[in-house]
C-alpha cells in the first residue's frame, strides 16, 4: 500500500473556496468581497508608487544575494520597530528591544507562539478574542500552544462586548498569555476606544496577564500609522513587556513579499540579549534566515525621509478609499429605504465590514446575487467600488428586507 493510503481528505480553505466560487460564475458584474487584500475602485490589485520607487532603488543598488543573518536585515528591523513602538520608545532607547525579521504577519505569530511554547514560565495557553482571524487557532496550536476564548464581539450590538471582554479577562488564572488584535480588528472591525484600552491594560496589569499583539494593519486602519499603533505603545509605556507582531502585507501591500517582524520588550539589556539568543536558536531550524528582497524594499521606504512620507501618504489614500466605501454602502442601503440600523458599516474600521448578516442571507447574496463573501458576514470593503456599490448595496436590501 501507499505510505499515504490512510492521509484523509482535509477540507478546502475556507477563503479559497470563496475565490473559486467566485472564478466558476459567468455573471459580468458579479463582485468578490472574500480576499482580505486591497484593490483600488476599479478593482485591481495595486501597488503602492512608494514601493515601486524603492524597488527601483533596491534593484539599481545591485546588492549581493548573500544570506542575511538569522534575525534579517538589520535596517529592516530596526525601521519596523520604530514604526511600531515610535522612535521615542524607552524599549528602543534602553536597548531591550528583541526583534526579528519574520515570514510577514503569518511568521511572526509562529515564531511568537513557539517562544511561548519554550519559555513562557506559567500557563502555555494562549487566549483568542471571539471571533478571532480564523488562522490565529491554527497558528498557536501547531505550536503546542492551548487556545482559549474570551469574549469580544456583541452580536445584538454588532459592537464590543466591552463587559464580557474584561469579566473574561479578570476570570483567567493570573500570568495568563492575552492574544489582542492592535487595530482593525479581523475580522469585525470593531476596536476598542483609547479608554477602553486604558482600562484593558490596567486589569492585565493586576492580572499579571502577558500581552501579545497582532497587527497586521497598522496605518490601514484610521489612515494614520501612530494613532493605529496606540494601544501597543500604551502597553509598553505602562510597564508591560509586551510581544508584536507586525505584517507589511496591508499597509505596505507586500502581500507575497512576506515582509513582517516579531518583537519581545524585555526588562533589561541584558534579559534582551539572551532573549535574541533564543530566538535566534528557534529560528535557524525553522528556516536559517528570512528572503531578503521585500525586506530591502520595506527598509528603502522607511529609512528615506521623503520616500517613507509618501508612503503613509499612500497609507492614508487607501485607508480613506476604504472609508468612503463604508460611507457608499451605508448611504446606498438607507437610500433604498433598509429599515436596518447600518450605523456598524461605518462606525467599524479597517479592510473588513462585520454587516451581522447570517450564513443563509451570505448564501442568498452568492446564488442569486453572484455576490461573494464568508458565511460569517464579513465583507472585505477593499472589494466595493464607486462602480459596484450600488448593485452591492440593491443585493444586500434583498436579502435582508
Ligand atoms: N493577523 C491578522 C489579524 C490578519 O488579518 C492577517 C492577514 O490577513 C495576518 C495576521 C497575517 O497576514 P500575513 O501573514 O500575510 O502578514
Amino acid at each position: 500500500a501507499s505510505a499515504w493510503s490512510n492521509v484523509p481528505q482535509g477540507p478546502p480553505d475556507a477563503i479559497l473556496g470563496i475565490t473559486e466560487a467566485f472564478k466558476a460564475d459567468s455573471f459580468k458584474e458579479k463582485i468578490n468581497l472574500g480576499v482580505g487584500a486591497y484593490r483600488d475602485d476599479k478593482g485591481k490589485p495595486y501597488v503602492l508608487p512608494s514601493v515601486r520607487a524603492a524597488e527601483d532603488k533596491v534593484v539599481a543598488s545591485r546588492f549581493d544575494k548573500e544570506y542575511a543573518g538569522i534575525t534579517g536585515v538589520p535596517a529592516f528591523t530596526n525601521a519596523a520597530a520604530e514604526l511600531a513602538y515610535g522612535s521615542d520608545s524607552p524599549a528602543i532607547k534602553d536597548n531591550r528591544l528583541v526583534i526579528t525579521q519574520t515570514i510577514s504577519g503569518t511568521g511572526a505569530l509562529r515564531i511568537g507562539g513557539a517562544f511561548l511554547q519554550r519559555f513562557y514560565p506559567h500557563a502555555k495557553k494562549i487566549y483568542l478574542p471571539t471571533p478571532s482571524w480564523a488562522n490565529h487557532n491554527a497558528v498557536f496550536k501547531d505550536a503546542g500552544i492551548e487556545v482559549e476564548k474570551y469574549r469580544y464581539y456583541n452580536k445584538d450590538t454588532i459592537g464590543l462586548d466591552f463587559e464580557g471582554l474584561v469579566a473574561d479577562i479578570k476570570a483567567a488564572p493570573d500570568n495568563s498569555i492575552i492574544l489582542l488584535h492592535a487595530c482593525a480588528h479581523n475580522p469585525t472591525g470593531v476596536d476598542p476606544t483609547e479608554d477602553q484600552w486604558r482600562q484593558i491594560s490596567d486589569v492585565m496589569k493586576q492580572k499579571g496577564h502577558f500581552a501579545f499583539f497582532d497587527m497586521a494593519y497598522q496605518g490601514f486602519a484610521s489612515g494614520n500609522a501612530d494613532k493605529d499603533a496606540f494601544a501597543p505603545r500604551h502597553f509598553v509605556k505602562e510597564g508591560h513587556n509586551i510581544a508584536l507582531c507586525q505584517s507589511f502585507a496591508k499597509n505596505m501591500g507586500l502581500y507575497g513579499e512576506r515582509v513582517g517582524a516579531f518583537s519581545l520588550v524585555c526588562e533589561s539589556a541584558e534579559e534582551k540579549k539572551r532573549v535574541e539568543s533564543q530566538i535566534k536558536i528557534l529560528i535557524r531550524p525553522f528556516y536559517s534566515n528570512p528572503p531578503i528582497h521585500g525586506a530591502r524594499v520595506a527598509s528603502a521606504i522607511m529609512n528615506d525621509p521623503a520616500l517613507n512620507e509618501q508612503w503613509l501618504g499612500e497609507v492614508k489614500g487607501m485607508a480613506d478609499r476604504i472609508i468612503e466605501m463604508r460611507a457608499l454602502l451605508r448611504k446606498n442601503l438607507e437610500q433604498l429605504g433598509s429599515k436596518h440600523d447600518w450605523s456598524h458599516i461605518t462606525s467599524q474600521i479597517g479592510m473588513f465590514a462585520y454587516t451581522g448578516l447570517k450564513p443563509e442571507q451570505m448564501d442568498s447574496l452568492a446564488k442569486e446575487h453572484s455576490v461573494y463573501a464568508t458565511k460569517d458576514g464579513r465583507i472585505s470593503v477593499a472589494g466595493i467600488t464607486s462602480g459596484n456599490v450600488q448593485r452591492l448595496a440593491e443585493s444586500i436590501f434583498k436579502v435582508t428586507g
